[in-house]
């Protein structure tokens, strides 16, 4: 199953992961912000994730990091 990690401090809230997704799974955090003073994304129902990397491929900042299994990938390959 695919792991999704967002680190939410390097996250600046531009929320181009969240238009990306087609399981839309992933969130803007709507009352916490991060060292930054941004809402930042968040990974809401991870079962769903089909592990297509489109987030991660998205975002500009690198923010999300995919493994596969036990296969490690960032999803800039
Ligand atoms: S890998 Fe694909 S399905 Fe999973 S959270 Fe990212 S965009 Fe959504
Ligand atoms: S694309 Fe990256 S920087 Fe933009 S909201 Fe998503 S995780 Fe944050």
């Amino acid at each position: 199953m695919p792991n999704v990690i967002i680190d939410p401090n390097s996250c600046k809230g531009c929320g181009l992961c969240v238009s990306v997704c087609p399981k839309k799974i992933i969130k803007m955090s709507e009352d916490k912000i991060n060292k930054k003073g941004m809402h930042y994304a968040v990974m809401t129902d991870s079962q769903k994730c089909i592990g297509c990397t489109f987030c991660a491929l998205m975002c500009p900042d690198c923010v999300i990091t995919i493994t596969k299994d036990d296969e490690e990938s960032d999803g800039h390959v």
